[in-house]
């Protein structure tokens, strides 16, 4: 069975927010009531191991509250809670991508936070889960290279931005909501972007359905694999490309987002990669749609990989 990590903590008390957190214990009660996996407990962070993609003055502001510009710079309202859930949500990326190595495929049931930098945070994202997970494997020596397969409906900027300096990390970010803001069109292709040596990104036109998709998947998978051959692959299936999403330009809904996961776990399978993923963003109004989403990550993750 596959082991997909979340901890109540995960999720903070926030009131009315943007961020719907509850949906991490939905999805994992959801996983757990269908037996789409064993849900364990991570344990929260070590400082230590943030520090190898963040600055010691973000690590500090966000343990102790101060300055508070620079704890809330992710825009969440500073609390000692805060900081215990984000020291459990990174947990929960490490201890998935370990399991993924052990396993052939695991999961955490929070997000990536791609939208960290090493100093600030950014769009809900305090700590860069899935650096901090590929550094911490990485200085062990557990892997020499992993590449991380973004799918979330927003670019990666923070990973994008920690690739400088991370010959072992790769990132492919393919996204609907144009970074480049040149390409606000209908109806024309997928547009690829070299951002760096270790970092390639896909914008998926307005309107796109699932042949764009794929399609980005295609050549983003043969990018990825001129660099090399990963040791581990962290996958971001996000939930925002789905069309009903307020943020999504895009005309993706719930097959099509199985039929990309389907791609994924399959790519990763056929060429004996480990994967590990997590759930990123999703803010349709009517949460069960966002959990249906994620739900669906499990289901096809279970098929390809015959985990029962
Ligand atoms: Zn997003």
């Amino acid at each position: 069975m596959i082991t997909a990590y979340h901890h109540p903590g995960f999720a903070v008390p926030l009131g009315e927010h943007v961020m719907p957190m509850r949906k991490f214990a939905l999805v994992a009660d959801a996983v757990h009531a269908e037996a789409l996996a064993r849900v364990q407990a991570p344990a929260p962070i070590a400082e230590g191991d943030l520090l190898r993609a963040h600055t010691p003055e973000y690590v500090r502001a966000v343990r102790t509250g101060e300055p508070r510009a620079l704890a809330e710079s992710q825009k969440f309202p500073w609390s000692p809670a805060l900081h215990f859930s984000v020291l459990l949500t990174n947990g929960g990326v490490v201890a998935a991508a370990r399991a993924a190595l052990a396993d052939g495929v695991a999961a955490a049931v929070a997000s990536g936070f791609h939208h960290a930098h090493a100093d600030h945070g950014e769009g809900f994202c305090t700590f860069n889960g899935l650096v901090v997970a590929a550094d911490v494997l990485h200085a062990e020596g557990a892997v020499a290279r992993v590449a991380v397969l973004d799918c979330d409906l927003h670019y990666g900027n923070g990973t994008a931005s920690l690739c400088g300096g991370r010959p072992h990390l790769y990132n492919c970010s393919i996204y609907g909501n144009d970074y480049h803001q040149n390409q606000p069109f209908r109806d024309v292709s997928v547009v690829r972007h070299e951002d760096g040596p270790n970092h390639r990104s896909y914008a998926l036109p307005n309107g796109s359905g699932r042949p764009a998709l794929l399609e980005a998947l295609e050549r983003g998978a043969t990018d990825l694999l001129a660099w090399g051959r990963p040791d581990l692959v962290l996958y971001q299936a996000g939930a925002d490309p789905y069309r009903e999403d307020p943020y999504s330009p895009l005309d993706l809904d719930h097959e099509d987002l199985r039929q990309r996961d389907r791609w994924v776990f399959e790519w990763a399978k056929r060429h004996g990669f480990p994967i590990a993923w997590v759930l990123a963003g999703g803010y349709t109004a009517d949460v069960s749609k966002v959990v249906a989403v994620h739900v669906g990550t499990f289901e096809v993750a279970r098929l390809v990989f015959r985990r029962v």
